[in-house]
């Protein structure tokens, strides 16, 4: 997970946006990343600890035992690949990536994660 604390740079740079136009966006002036600057706002972690939990609770009541150890290589995954980042990354990539991650430790469908977050 990057421990950087992100803060917008003065200056910003042209990239292409989501809807295709080239537009100028903030970045951080300490790593460079780029900030997410659309409506579609990302989460913080604990909000896909708790989707987590409650995925957790809908499948032991199924019969489905979740270890700890799988609800652990979900989250590491998840921050490894800087989707826990909110200053840039977009709650629709978060979502749709955890879906993915989740599907990999848990084996089951994505539809079935998505219900849950
Ligand atoms: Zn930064």
């Amino acid at each position: 997970m990057s421990a950087c604390k992100h803060e917008d740079s003065e200056e910003r740079v042209w990239l292409p946006s989501r809807n295709h136009l080239i537009r100028l966006h903030p970045h951080c002036k300490h790593c460079g990343i780029v900030r997410n600057s659309s409506a579609d706002i990302g989460k913080e972690i604990g909000y896909f600890a708790n989707s987590l939990s409650r995925l957790r609770e809908f499948l032991n009541r199924r019969g489905f035992k979740v270890s700890r150890v799988q609800i652990r290589m979900v989250i590491l995954e998840f921050e490894k690949r800087g989707l826990a980042d909110k200053y840039s990354v977009p709650f629709s990539v978060q979502r749709r990536e955890f879906a993915r991650i989740v599907r990999k430790y848990f084996n089951i469908p994505e539809e079935t994660v998505m219900g849950f977050i």
